[in-house]
């Protein structure tokens, strides 16, 4: 794999200051496939004064512009497709398919509605006797995870370039392969130099520096809701704008009426891909009482096609597969029983985790409540639609979840009680201009569509 040795920093490839290294590693097999350097605090401090140097320049072009830029930076994504699919491949052991379809497919098109919307948003209003101007926040400062390399950067970075605003990104030290790949795609769709900017580093080292830098205007973090409790707190200290993408345990409920056969196959399909490292899966099933035996029959079924290796591919650290394995361990312990899968290994090299279903989970088992992260699903018994309501809002996440019902209709009265950002309708289809983001501790702020961009203007009126 290729890698850069330096910072993509003021629309160049510069060497890092300090002499420190991340080993890539493929999770697939366990080799190291490249090295990146690991940014220091002054790394960081370059690029954010590159930002800050782009800031009134970029700020000050026209939106039909800055919206030709984006669509260019579309266009070299859309001939790098491939490309960047062998890169999410290698460094976080996806399935190519998975890769083409979703890793690199998805972030083209959310780049692709950016551009759109850079043209027609209205970046004024009038109220009144008043004129609203929407302005962009700054300088920004992106922190990424690693479980969807390309879409967490582009999710960030084209409305943030659509708003007006430059961009400082620390990607995960996992996936640094793909960030860096972006930085590329940036440059050769001819960004002004300091727009976007990449250092690539350890979260505690370049990201804590890019979320406490006082040059940042907007922080803007997915992750963890440890890491985001944190940054939250010290961006909160020095009274800037932050945004929160963080943890989930969605629920997927599926009530009597509904085609259990389809909704447990799509249910158990949402949380299997990308080896379930997805915030948004639907980890846990809820199904009727009367019901339930015969949907956890149709889970094991529909799990056995997800043979590690083929299907579903390993997960992207021996810590990540150390920890799901561990939460598989403390289901059974906790009582819940296994219906596929378990702790074990299925493969001797590689960080795999058997696809994994639990039954007879019960609403308080850690399984039920803490993110997993990984491809297991919890079959939950429920009484009647009131029990499914408190068991589905019984988490303190509440960033996705789906319903199914014979009618929409039915379907949408349940999702309406929801306390979570989004729901799936009877299996409705991703829409990248839908709004994306938590309820409770899952989140603050949106990202995608014009929600997102809104997320990187700030408003100033002026009275007549
Ligand atoms: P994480 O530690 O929160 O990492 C997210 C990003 O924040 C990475 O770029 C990370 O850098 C950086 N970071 C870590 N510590 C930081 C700090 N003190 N200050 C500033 N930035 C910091 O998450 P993770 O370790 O990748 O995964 C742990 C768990 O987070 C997962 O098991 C999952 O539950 C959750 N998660 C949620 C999402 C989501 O989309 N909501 C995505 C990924 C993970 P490093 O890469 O160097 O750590
Ligand atoms: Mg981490």
């Amino acid at each position: 794999m290729k890698a850069h040795d330096g910072m993509y920093i003021g629309g160049q490839w510069r060497p890092a200051r300090g002499p420190d290294t991340i080993a890539v590693v493929n999770p697939a097999d366990e080799q190291v496939i490249a090295h990146v350097p690991a940014g220091t605090a002054d790394d960081v401090d370059d690029a954010v004064r590159a930002a800050r140097e782009a800031l009134p320049g970029w700020a000050a072009t026209p939106p039909a512009e800055r919206a030709a830029r984006i669509a260019a930076l579309r266009d070299v994504l859309v001939v790098r497709a491939d490309e960047i699919a062998e890169t999410v491949t290698a460094e976080l052991g996806a399935p190519l398919q998975l890769s083409q379809t979703v890793h690199a497919g998805v972030p083209i098109m959310v780049a692709g509605s950016y551009a759109e919307l850079a043209a027609s948003y209205s970046f004024e209003e009038k109220t009144g006797n008043s004129t609203v101007l929407l302005e962009p926040v700054g300088v920004v400062g992106a922190i990424t995870p690693w479980n969807y390399p390309l879409h967490q950067v582009v999710a960030k970075v084209a409305p943030a370039l659509a708003a007006g605003c430059t961009v400082v990104l620390k990607p995960a030290e996992d996936t640094p392969l793909t960030a860096q790949l972006f930085a590329e795609a940036v440059d050769e769709a001819g960004l002004p130099a300091g727009v976007f900017n990449l250092v690539t580093g350890l979260g505690p080292v370049a990201g804590q520096a890019l979320a406490a830098h006082e040059d940042v205007d907007l922080v803007s973090f997915t992750g963890s809701t440890a890491v985001g409790r944190q940054i939250g707190a010290t961006a909160g200290g020095a009274v800037k704008r932050v945004a929160l993408e963080l943890g989930g345990k969605s629920a997927n409920v599926i009530l009597p009426s509904a085609d259990l056969a389809k909704a447990v196959g799509v249910g158990i399909a949402n949380v299997m891909s990308n080896s379930g490292q997805t915030c948004s899966a639907w980890t846990r099933m809820l199904v009727h009482k009367d019901q339930y035996d015969e949907a956890v029959a149709l889970a094991r079924a529909a799990v056995a096609k997800y043979v590690p290796g083929e299907r579903i591919g390993p997960l992207v650290s021996a810590k990540q597969q150390q920890r799901v394995r561990g939460y598989i361990e403390k289901g059974v312990a906790e009582g819940a029983r296994l219906v596929a899968g378990g702790p074990e290994a299925p493969r001797e090299t590689g960080y795999y985790v058997s696809p994994t279903v639990f039954a007879d989970v019960t609403p308080e088992m850690t399984i039920a409540q803490e993110e997993i992260f990984g491809p297991v699903v919890s079959l939950i018994k429920y009484e009647d639609e009131d029990d499914a309501l408190r068991i589905a809002n019984g988490t303190v996440y509440g960033l996705a979840g789906a319903v199914w019902a014979a009618d929409a209709a039915e379907a949408v009265a349940f999702a309406r009680r929801m306390d979570t950002g989004q729901v799936d309708i009877n299996g409705g289809r991703f829409n990248p201009l839908a709004p994306f983001g938590g309820y409770k501790q899952s989140g603050v702020g949106r990202e995608l569509g014009p929600h997102g961009l809104s997320e990187y203007l700030q408003t100033k009126s002026l009275q007549f």
